[in-house]
């Protein structure tokens, strides 16, 4: 039984940068729970569409509506991301001169810095929310290595974490296999599976064989619009679809 609870609806957004419409009227509605690839070439306006969700890029026209009707299109950064949208950029972010701990420790508690962080050095405990996602980044072993001296994947994975220790509704990322290798690929489908049955999750996506798999709902863009929605099979039926990006 899906889950039909719509958790963000993004009606009729343009941007224009300087006169360039990058996305025009473009429509998007994410399901709770739901995993959700936004998939479409190079320049098609994916990024800037997340950019539009958690408040970097304003549009000139449309609406980002929670389902109490709160439009985001009026909130900074910020405030977005505390109404419960959480961001992930392409390159992993996370301090590497701290360790895998202090990382988690600052992401749970905005109050505490990079500072307070190397003061303290402390190693407390664990919260039951940081064992949570420890467990789900599968970074248990890794707790005290610097941050900095992760793998690629393990970069990625540790900022997902962080982004969870802030119990997002939604989260929004971009690229995030991107330079993965194949075992690390599929763990991060399995993760972001994970994740997806708890909230809801936008991921852009180059990687098709990634979308074929892991994919429960996709929306394609094309110069900026909606090409078409739906699942993996349905979306492949699209002649567009099928031969510029799917190269069939
Ligand atoms: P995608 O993520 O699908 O590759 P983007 O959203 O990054 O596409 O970009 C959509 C279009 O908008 C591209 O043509 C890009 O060059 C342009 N664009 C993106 N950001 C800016 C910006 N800050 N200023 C000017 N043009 C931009």
């Amino acid at each position: 039984h899906p889950n039909e609870k719509i958790v963000l609806a993004v009606h009729g957004i343009t941007v224009s940068f300087s006169g360039f419409v990058a996305v025009r009227n473009m429509n998007l509605s994410l399901k709770q729970r739901e995993l959700h690839f936004l998939i479409g070439p190079n320049g098609a306006g994916k990024t800037t569409m997340l950019d539009v969700i958690c408040g970097k890029t304003k549009p000139v026209s449309g609406q980002v509506l929670l389902p109490d009707g709160t439009d985001l299109i009026s909130k900074k950064e910020h405030q977005v991301a505390r109404l419960g949208i959480g961001r992930k950029f392409q390159a992993p972010s996370v301090f590497g001169g701290l360790t895998v701990h202090e990382n988690l420790e600052i992401a749970q508690n905005p109050n505490k810095n990079v500072f307070s962080a190397l003061r303290k050095r402390r190693g407390d405990g664990l919260t039951n929310e940081m064992k949570e996602v420890v467990e789900q980044i599968g970074l248990g072993h890794r707790l005290n290595l610097m941050a900095g001296s992760l793998s690629h994947g393990e970069k990625q994975w540790l900022e997902i974490g962080m982004l969870l220790l802030q119990n997002p509704e939604v989260l929004l990322l971009d690229e995030p296999v991107a330079g993965m290798t194949d075992e690390e690929t599929n763990k991060t489908g399995v993760l972001l599976t994970e994740i997806a049955k708890e909230r809801s999750v936008v991921v852009v996506e180059h990687d098709m064989e990634f979308v074929r798999q892991y994919a429960q709902k996709v929306t394609v863009m094309h110069e900026g619009t909606l090409l078409t929605e739906g699942t993996m099979q349905e979306v492949q039926r699209n002649p567009v679809v099928a031969e510029v990006y799917l190269g069939k």
